[in-house]
């Protein structure tokens, strides 16, 4: 057994503690023996890490990622294309095998980029389709495994470039579920497959056969966009797959009237349905503090990073919780550390946790960062000075180690 013991840190700006792992568990939080220069750890044994006084929080969980796609790490690629889903679905499609997408090297960089800003679990979507088949999901694992389980990532087969107008895919997505995948992916059942009722039959048929999750992307609007929330909604209930549902995006959950909102929020606790968001600038806010206090689950993505959908992204999370706090207004203390929350503790459930925080028994996924509090450490996202991730010292100083 590898002993090590964080002295001196303060989980979520509290008062300080010191963290005792054993092995990828955190085995104890108890009272620090104070810093390391007045003699804190000296009766420890095994290693002891000096943790300064600075603010401790669990790692980050990225509830939507798709670390298949990016360039990270290879030379700058200039934005092109059309816009709007079609658009970037085309582009996608036309230029990847020119930079060599998807690519074990790049997957890697950018699960790199994850730990180094102190993200230690992801839910990441994978590319599936009639062109890479399921070449993606290997390529992904093997970029996991570089990283020798310091990144845990649960994989969401993901039919990017639709599902019923591509006859073959719901094969290709029944495929990845028997092969693994912790969930499959859908999209814009309505804007993309024109077919809402067929599409989503199909991946719910798939869900129920193989006890996989579903996680669905839907960027659809307004009525279009509640509507087919009520088909996830009943066929959810249907199949008895409460609890392993995510909507992605979702941004119709804000536009709408606040009765047919509430109605709504309502009926997606009732089906144990969660929501992942990006918070993009220009989104309509969701109504977050309804669903929380209804019990739909919030989980924080960074979406794709430096892909051929959009240049932009680094893979901070914490940046992403910054996002989050400004779309939506957040302004009191409370607040904006119920929006570091969304990105670590709250988030277990996105990457197949029951428990996700720095408490004994939770796997040993560790931030520090130096910081009065944990509204001082969101709004100014410092570099993370310290990164344990299942119990390994895996980055230092802002630079992975
Ligand atoms: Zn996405």
């Amino acid at each position: 057994m590898v002993r090590r013991t964080v002295i001196n840190v303060r989980p979520w700006g509290r008062e300080a503690v010191d963290l005792v792992i054993e092995d990828d568990r955190i085995a104890e939080v108890r009272p620090t023996g104070g810093p390391a220069d007045a003699g804190g750890g000296e009766v420890n044994d095994g290693e002891v890490i000096d943790g300064r006084g600075l603010v401790a929080l669990p790692g980050f969980v990225n509830a939507h990622a798709h670390v298949d796609k990016s360039w990270w790490g290879m030379p700058w690629v200039s934005a092109g294309g059309e816009g709007g889903t079609q658009g970037r679905i085309a582009h996608e499609r036309a230029e990847r095998d020119r930079y060599g997408i998807p690519s074990a090297d790049a997957a890697t960089a950018v699960l790199g980029e994850f730990l180094r800003h102190g993200t230690t679990a992801t839910r990441t979507h994978v590319d599936v389709d009639l062109g890479v088949g399921l070449a993606g999901i290997d390529v992904v694992r093997e970029a996991v495994a570089r990283h020798q389980g310091a990144i845990q990532a649960e994989i969401v087969a993901f039919p990017q470039d639709g599902v019923i107008r591509r006859p073959g895919v719901l094969d290709l997505l029944d495929r990845a579920a028997a092969a693994g995948a912790t969930a499959i992916g859908g999209l814009d059942p309505a804007g993309i497959d024109r077919d809402p009722v067929a599409q989503l039959d199909g991946l719910f048929a798939i869900a129920e056969r193989r006890g996989v999750g579903l996680d669905i992307h839907l960027h659809d609007g307004g009525e279009l966009g509640a509507f087919q929330y009520e088909l996830i909604i009943d066929r959810t209930l249907r199949t008895g797959l409460q609890g392993r549902v995510t909507v992605s995006h979702g941004f119709a959950l804000g536009e709408l009237a606040v009765d047919r909102r509430l109605g709504l929020v309502e009926r997606l606790a009732e089906a144990g349905i969660s929501w992942a968001t990006v918070a993009p600038p220009r989104s309509a806010p969701l109504p977050w503090r309804e669903m929380i206090e209804h019990g739909v689950g919030i989980g924080l993505g960074t979406d794709g990073i430096r892909d051929l959908w959009s240049p932009f992204g680094d893979g901070d999370l914490l940046r992403v919780a910054l996002g989050f706090a400004r779309l939506h207004g957040l302004r009191t203390d409370q607040e904006l550390i119920t929006a570091v929350e969304l990105a670590g503790s709250r988030a277990a459930g996105f990457v197949g946790r029951t428990v996700h925080d720095l408490v004994a028994g939770a796997r040993a996924d560790v931030v520090l960062v130096d910081a009065e509090n944990v509204p001082d450490a969101l709004v100014r996202a410092p570099a993370r000075e310290l990164v344990i991730a299942g119990g390994r010292v895996v980055a230092r100083s802002g630079r992975l180690a």
